[in-house]
């Protein structure tokens, strides 16, 4: 369903992200790890097309996101790290919007808008002007509209940060259930209990490498920790040199 084939990412001298090569198939929920600067979105404005790799390609559903981007965008939803709206509109016309985008016929996006109106519960403020938003109600709307023309792939990019603990609920009750239904989910995130949680697998970046991929039974394994939990592998795994225990 995604797959990064030998992708690398410069910004003139520095490299971000280094010959990185993952799959990811259809219904799994992915969670990519690191610390600051380890080059995670990076990673994510490349799979949605916001950057061009370097080096490498990257296919959605198999369609390259450099040479056939229009036909990758139609199988992805993005939600961004700082949500990005239009002060000046509701957010129910920011959902018309991206339907509109989409090209989805009106009577299709009304049954959307208001279906995604009800699971984020954004009823009470979706005629709101943004402008008035606090930072959960953008992220929320955000979400709502990543979902509406039901994407193949979602693309998250620390998604809980501005999130009450309801919202955080929401957000992981509806993934749960769209990845069930088949529905791809890459994040990135730093809230490792949420990883733990919620991800079939895991990725582990430091400076742009790949250090761990795999499960975390598969990561507990390859450890030799006392504890296993992911923060204690995760501190492990991503000490700066020569402070490892
Ligand atoms: P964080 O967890 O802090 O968000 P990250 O894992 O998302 O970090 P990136 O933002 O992808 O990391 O950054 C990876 C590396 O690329 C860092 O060294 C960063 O300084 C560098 N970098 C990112 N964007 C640019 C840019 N536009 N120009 C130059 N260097 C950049």
């Amino acid at each position: 369903m995604i797959d990064f084939d030998h992708v690398t990412r410069t910004y003139g001298p520095r490299t971000a992200v280094a010959d990185l090569s993952l799959s990811i198939p259809r219904g799994e929920l992915f969670a990519l790890l690191g610390p600051n600067g380890a080059g995670k979105t990076t990673t994510i404005r490349m799979l949605v097309g916001l950057l061009h790799p370097s080096r490498g390609a990257i296919r959605v559903c198999g369609h390259d996101l450099v040479s056939n981007p229009r036909a990758a965008h139609l199988h992805i939803g993005y939600v961004p790290d700082e949500p990005c709206l239009y002060d000046k509109l509701t957010g129910r016309e920011f959902l018309w919007f991206i339907a509109d985008m989409f090209g989805m016929p009106r009577h299709l996006a009304g049954a959307r808008i208001d279906r995604e109106i009800e699971h984020f519960e954004l009823g009470e403020f979706a005629d709101d002007l943004a402008e008035r938003y606090s930072l959960g109600m953008k992220q929320r709307l955000v979400f709502a509209a990543s979902l509406l023309h039901d994407p193949d792939v979602l693309v998250l990019d620390e998604p809980m940060v501005g999130l009450d603990p309801r919202s955080v609920r929401i957000v992981k009750d509806l993934l749960a259930a769209r990845t069930r239904e088949g529905m791809t989910v890459f994040m990135s995130t730093h809230t490792l209990a949420m990883a733990e949680e919620m991800a079939d697998r895991v990725g582990i970046m430091v400076r742009g490498q790949l250090r761990f991929l795999g499960t975390l039974a598969e990561l507990r394994e390859q450890m030799t920790l006392e504890t296993t939990t992911l923060e204690q592998m995760y501190l492990e795994l991503t000490a700066p040199r020569g402070t490892a225990s």
